[in-house]
């Protein structure tokens, strides 16, 4: 406990409860965080902003720089990708959540981010962790996907010992033996954090089951379990998708996990 200085309940007995560009996050403020796992077009990305803004999201995201598996992947529109999520932004209000993969990036990313995420693959990549917690704005960190839950508070410890103060952690699922699901959700860590840390705690059920079909009932779970929001990818044509189709929900399906996701709050909170 005493190494998590700053991220610990012992600095900060309270939940944290974030403003960002005017939408609040923790302490009983749930978010959702929805859009494309990456940015395809301005037609694509604008058109599902309005829509699962109008379903009930408080935050665009869309990946422009991606990091894939294979080098053979498509990999992101990279900078202009950014370009077509602040359209996005410009057209819709919603804040946007994007992934930065290298330092090199850092002056962009702190211009056109409203919060900056690291992706699991980089959440032990200590310099990439520190150059990011040095623009002190919002920072959404991804669990590992083979890193335990003291490793991720640890990375939230050195994004906030280099300066920033936002930062909202995530549980995406973790690597086991089990093949069924992408990752296997371990929704354990949600309680488990919130109980170490005051910092927000939020789910991805997209990338934690690797099947849109799960992305319902898992987001569920993790709203009785008491996370404080979900990043869900949605597409308007999820099976022509460039990335991440079979885990992606339409906006209907969308619109139907939000309503039952407030539901489950109204019922539990
Ligand atoms: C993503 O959110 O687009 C992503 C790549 O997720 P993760 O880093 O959790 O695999
Ligand atoms: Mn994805």
């Amino acid at each position: 406990m005493d190494n998590y200085r700053l991220s610990g309940r012992d600095a900060h007995p309270e939940d944290s409860i974030f403003n960002i560009a005017g939408r609040t996050i923790g302490g009983g403020n749930f978010a959702v965080i929805a859009g494309p796992c990456s940015v395809e077009t301005e037609e694509q990305i604008v058109s599902i902003a309005r829509e699962v803004k109008a379903l009930g999201a408080s935050f665009l995201r869309g990946g422009a720089f991606k990091p894939r598996t294979s080098p053979y992947s498509f990999s992101g529109l990279g900078t202009d990708g950014l370009e077509l999520l602040k359209i996005a932004r410009a057209e819709t209000g919603l804040p946007i959540v994007t992934e930065i993969i290298s330092e090199a990036h850092i002056e962009t990313f702190s211009q056109s981010a409203d919060i900056i995420q690291i992706g699991a693959r980089n959440m032990q990549n200590f310099s990439l962790l520190k150059e990011v917690g040095r623009l002190n704005k919002p920072v959404l960190l991804k669990r590992g996907l083979s890193s335990t839950i003291d490793e991720l508070l640890m990375a939230a410890e050195h994004i906030m010992s280099a300066g920033a103060e936002q930062v909202i952690l995530c549980e995406r699922g973790i690597r086991t033996f089990e093949t069924k699901t992408r990752n296997t959700l371990d929704l354990s860590a949600v309680p488990v954090l919130k109980k170490l840390s005051h910092l927000p705690v939020i789910v991805d059920p997209s990338h934690a089951t690797g099947d849109r079909s799960l992305v319902e009932p898992m987001s569920l779970a993790a709203a009785a379990c008491g996370a404080d929001g979900l990043i869900i990818e949605v597409h308007n044509h999820p099976d022509c998708a460039m990335c991440d189709g079979e885990q992606s929900v339409t906006p209907s399906m969308f619109g139907r996990i939000v309503e039952r996701v407030n539901a489950v709050r109204a019922a539990l909170y």
